[in-house]
């Protein structure tokens, strides 16, 4: 007999395990909005392309991951394969991303400061990037203090709105490439640009944004919109939602939401519901724009002076991303990014300072984006998989597992579940 398998939400997250295990269970999809994606939904504002939540594009270094994406579309047809370009708008100037290997582009005071805080470092030899306590002494001991006062801090600041010496080290294991001196000597030598660089590529859809990626993975499954899942109902012998009994209930919503949706009828209530509802996150404001021509990808913003953070030029990754009227006037489009809910008001003032002679054309306000680790978050979510796998629920995604995941990290998330899913069938029948 197949599983009854629920699936809370129809983010990247959802979608993916339900594709994952629909050909051998009975998987139904809940989502509490009118449309389908989550954070990855995009639709179109004066027929311009608007990631409302950032400019999604994917890539990934797992071969499982890419291999099972591909199965799914069309790489040559479907997808544009395109070259990072990312700079660093830094006192006027645009500068090249990664800044490290930019060096040479800033002022020779600073360049000296920097260099010999590389050198001391290095003669210490590289820590792992684990081994360090928080997030600010990672920084600072990893590129400097020169740069971190610079870029690394600023920047950060604005993402996370936090105490960088609070944030744990937990949130970018695997996540990011550490320098190595020699690196860092050889890239500001040879020059190379980003898009030379390993890694530096995206694919990104012809048509529909990461919109188009939601659309195919829900394809064939059976998703319910305008439906938000209120209760979980588990007893000695079920657990129900929406009154009906399930095997497995499979959430990616808010985890901070589920203590107060679960009804368990014994009292084994978990010991950190506490903790559980006071993780914090930060959300994210946006505004498209039309914007003059440029070949950018991304734009990094961490001068304390301007609100945003980034701006991201969608209108680069596809040409459909444009209206014919931008195409006519010789213009793209853009996402200016702001951390936090800003005031549409706040953000246009914003749009006068930045570059490109940014036109609004709508805009957006997310309340959850970024997610904060601190020392203890780990643990307590692990403590409370472990609560709630004997009643067959799973957490999942950015916001159930309070991970700071990208498309391809929630795929792979999505696959280590179906094990443990299997695993639990195995012991079950
Ligand atoms: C600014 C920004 C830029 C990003 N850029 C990239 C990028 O370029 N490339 C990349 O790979 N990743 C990127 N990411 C990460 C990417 O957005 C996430 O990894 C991915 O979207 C997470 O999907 P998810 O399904 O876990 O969560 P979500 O997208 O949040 O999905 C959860 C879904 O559950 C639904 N839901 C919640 N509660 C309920 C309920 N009670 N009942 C029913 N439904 C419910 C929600 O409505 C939502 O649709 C970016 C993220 C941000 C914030």
């Amino acid at each position: 007999m197949k599983n009854k398998i629920a699936v809370i939400g129809s983010g990247i997250s959802g979608l993916s395990i339900a594709s994952i295990l629909n050909e051998t269970n009975e998987v139904r999809v809940f989502e509490r909005k009118s449309t389908i994606g989550g954070l990855v939904h995009c639709d179109r504002a004066q027929d311009v392309l608007y990631h409302r939540v950032g400019g999604h594009v994917f890539n990934s270094k797992n071969k499982e991951i890419l291999d099972w994406f591909w199965t799914k579309f069309n790489k040559e047809t479907e997808f544009v394969q395109a070259k990072r370009n990312a700079k660093i708008f830094f006192e006027n100037r645009f500068i090249g991303y990664p800044i490290e290997n930019f060096l040479y582009q800033l002022d020779a005071d600073i360049v000296e400061k920097v260099m010999a805080e590389l050198v001391d470092i290095n003669k210490v030899g590289a820590k792992d990037p684990m081994a360090y306590d928080n997030f600010e002494t990672f920084l600072q001991n990893t590129f400097g203090s020169t740069l971190y006062k610079l870029y690394f801090k600023p920047y950060n600041n604005k993402i996370w709105k936090t105490d960088l010496s609070k944030v744990s080290m937990q949130w970018l294991e695997g996540k990011l490439p550490m320098p190595r001196l020699l690196e860092i000597i050889s890239a500001n030598i040879i020059r190379k640009e980003e898009g030379e660089m390993v890694h530096a590529n995206f694919y990104y859809p012809k048509s529909g944004g990461s919109q188009f990626i939601a659309e195919r993975l829900a394809y064939g499954l059976s998703v319910t919109c305008n439906s938000s899942l209120e209760e979980i109902f588990i007893d000695n012998r079920s657990v129900k939602i929406f009154g009906e009994s399930f095997n497995h209930i499979i959430y990616t919503g808010d985890i901070r939401k589920l203590p107060d949706l679960l009804t368990i009828s014994s009292d084994k209530s978990f010991k950190y519901n506490d903790q559980i509802k006071q993780l914090r996150s930060n959300g994210t404001s946006s505004v498209l724009c039309s914007c003059d021509a440029n070949d950018l990808s991304w734009l990094y913003i961490p001068e304390p002076k301007f609100k945003a953070h980034r701006i991201i030029y969608t209108g680069n990754f596809s040409p459909t991303n444009n209206s014919d009227l931008l195409i006519e006037s010789h213009r793209s489009s853009c996402t200016v990014e702001f951390s936090g809910i800003c005031t549409y008001e706040e953000m246009l003032l914003e749009l006068k300072m930045l570059p490109g002679n940014l036109t609004p054309i709508d805009y957006n306000n997310e309340p959850n984006s970024y997610v904060i680790q601190d020392h203890e978050t780990r643990k307590i979510i692990q403590a409370y998989k472990e609560y709630l796998k004997p009643y067959g629920i799973h957490l999942l995604g950015r916001f159930a597992e309070w991970e700071y995941y990208n498309m391809d990290k929630a795929m792979e998330a999505a696959f280590g579940l179906k094990e443990q899913i299997l695993a639990a069938n195995k012991k079950v029948f």
